[in-house]
């Protein structure tokens, strides 16, 4: 069975592909450029089952057109992780709003043109942005469900580049909603989202860990090497989860029955930068001294302060424990250390 990735690159993706790959699946990814291509063949050991495909810019009018048109029936599943997740800029429609949003409708439409008949399932790689609303950040009684939605609007979600980020992944998801809704007749395909909060654990090739990591795992990767923003990041706090739990997720939101129409919410509990501090503090004595010790033990009694997301519909529809905090913790840390020349 032929599943396409969009987004192959990516810190997540490259797990999904890995994934798909050890389960036979035949996998079509798509990336940026031929340079990025020839480097992720290569990161595959090439692979014969796996091809990928040039979309510059998954935001370009008809950007997965050319895809489907060369392996038009032979894609049952498509994975739809693309999207833009730099939060630094202050172009918030060019930069965040009309690659997610535009993305994942080009994806839909070239779907419903090539492969309407075809394609079974998609998966829509959303966030725990398009769930929470940032204003109840220190409500300790407001608890999100798999029900829950950011009201963002295009318009009040142009802020800051954290707001316009987490406005791109509600609409970019509502989008996909509204397109199954009003499609339903024409595509086959049944809709299933994966809303990951943040993600943390290792880079799937060591060659990956570059200075700076991408989104959530530079939270570690600043604290691990001692930088000096890490100390800006003290107040910290949020909800976290294991990349490898968000890649199984992908495939049993395609591969369940009873994932059919709904929105896995990955999260496997609160976490605050105290935490994060305790843990790399205690299992790696080699950096005593070079890094952020704060409050030892003081970040349990900020959890109570925190929202609560209760995934539990999510957690009985996958059916598998998530990797604890300090797991993906540990992971992300001890693979810095050993690019560094530390562990
Ligand atoms: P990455 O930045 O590693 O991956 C993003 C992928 O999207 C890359 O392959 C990137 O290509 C591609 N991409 C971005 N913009 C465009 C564009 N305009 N045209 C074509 N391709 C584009 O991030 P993650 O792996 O962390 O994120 C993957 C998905 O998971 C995203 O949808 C993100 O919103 C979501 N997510 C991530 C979380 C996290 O904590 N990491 C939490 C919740 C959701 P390139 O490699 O060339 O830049």
């Amino acid at each position: 069975m032929t599943v396409l990735v969009s987004g192959a690159t990516g810190f997540i993706a490259q797990y999904i592909v890995n994934d798909l790959l050890k389960q036979n699946y035949k996998v079509i990814g798509t990336v940026r450029s031929q340079e990025k291509a020839d480097k992720l063949k290569k990161h595959f050991g090439n692979n014969p089952n796996l091809a990928l495909e040039l979309v510059a810019d998954i935001a370009a009018p008809n950007a997965f057109d050319s895809v489907f048109k060369k392996y038009g029936a032979d894609i049952k599943v498509v994975l739809h992780t693309a999207s833009p997740v730099s939060i630094n800029t202050k172009e918030y429609e060019k930069d965040l709003l009309i690659p997610a949003v535009n993305g994942t409708k080009n994806i839909l439409e070239a779907i419903k043109k090539y492969a309407a008949k075809s394609v079974e399932r998609v998966v829509v790689t959303s966030s725990c942005a398009a769930v929470v609303d940032t204003s109840n950040q220190g409500d300790g009684s407001v608890v999100y469900t798999e029900e829950s939605w950011n009201p963002a609007t295009w318009e009040s979600c142009q802020v800051n580049g954290i707001s316009a980020y987490c406005g791109s992944k509600k609409l970019a998801e509502a989008a996909a909603w509204d397109f199954v809704r009003e499609n339903r007749n024409v595509v086959k395909f049944q809709l299933s989202t994966v809303n990951p909060i943040y993600v943390f654990g290792p880079q799937l090739f060591d060659e990956e860990v570059k200075d700076r990591l991408s989104s959530s795992c530079e939270l570690i990767n600043a604290l691990v090497r001692g930088k000096p923003e890490a100390q800006y990041l003290q107040g910290m706090r949020g909800n976290y989860i294991d990349v490898r739990d968000v890649s199984r997720a992908h495939l049993a939101a395609f591969q369940k029955e009873q994932a059919i129409g709904k929105r896995l919410i990955l999260s496997n509990g609160p976490f605050t930068y105290q935490d994060l501090e305790d843990i790399v503090n205690e299992d790696f004595p080699q950096l005593k001294g070079k890094i952020l010790v704060g409050n030892p033990g003081s970040g349990k009694d900020i959890h109570k302060t925190m929202p609560t997301i209760d995934n539990s519909k999510t957690r009985e529809i996958l059916g598998y424990p998530f990797k604890s905090l300090k797991e993906t913790v540990d992971d992300t840390a001890a693979q810095i250390l050993k690019k560094d020349g530390k562990l």
